[in-house]
């Protein structure tokens, strides 16, 4: 996962969960997943230890593959 700080450009550590955080600047993002049709925010489904991505807006399960993904500035 190469994504870069939006602050310093250096890439992101992943924490846990959907959370990164900048190793140099210490800022924090909240990784979003987004529907690749529609743009909206997807469920999250976790079982078994495998991640599943659901849109509510009618595209039903999206694989990880096409998921959109952005990162949400988070505020400590
Ligand atoms: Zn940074
Ligand atoms: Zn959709």
């Amino acid at each position: 996962m190469e994504f870069p700080c939006s602050h310093c450009q250096h890439a992101l550590n992943w924490l846990n969960d959907s959370r990164f955080q900048c190793p140099q600047c210490h800022h924090h993002y909240q990784q979003q997943a987004h529907c690749p049709e529609c743009q909206h925010l997807l469920q999250t489904l976790s079982a078994c230890g495998s991640v599943s991505y659901f849109c509510q807006h009618g595209h039903g399960l999206i694989s990880r593959q096409r998921v959109l993904f952005s990162y949400l500035p988070v505020q400590e």
